[in-house]
């Protein structure tokens, strides 16, 4: 994948998610739930699993054995900024703020059904 493709085109805030366009045409959307569990910081790697990078969260690339992060059914970002052009930084209403979210993992972690090779995560509790 080159780099223009990683590039994103437009950015949008929803009310449950973030919509990533891509400059080579697809669109991601990414739930907040999802995003903030895969937050890539070194505190929530280390919870995660031990360290491992955002690509345990799909089991073919990690090894599938990780501990999700405890993230209440209706975060928020209160804040979203550009990091040069390269990365997100997102401010969760949790109150953590330190997870920096490059356009490059944010591609490749796309939970699409077209990028994922899994559906993304969810919390058994979601049954109902
Ligand atoms: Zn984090
Ligand atoms: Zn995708």
């Amino acid at each position: 994948m080159t780099i223009v493709e990683k590039s994103p085109k437009t950015l949008k805030k929803h009310d449950d998610a973030f919509q990533i366009e891509w400059k080579d045409g697809h669109a991601s959307w990414y739930p907040y739930r999802y995003l903030r569990q895969m937050c890539p910081c070194a505190e929530c790697a280390i919870i995660r699993h031990e360290g491992k990078d955002v690509h345990s969260l799909f089991s073919p690339q990690g090894d599938g054995d990780i501990t999700l992060i405890e993230v209440s059914d209706d975060i928020q970002p209160l804040d979203i900024q550009l990091v040069g052009r390269y990365a997100l930084q997102f401010s969760w209403d949790d109150g953590h703020n330190t997870g920096i979210y490059p356009f490059e993992i944010l591609r490749e972690t796309c939970p699409c059904p077209e990028c994922a090779p899994l559906p993304p995560i969810q919390n058994e509790e979601e049954t109902e």
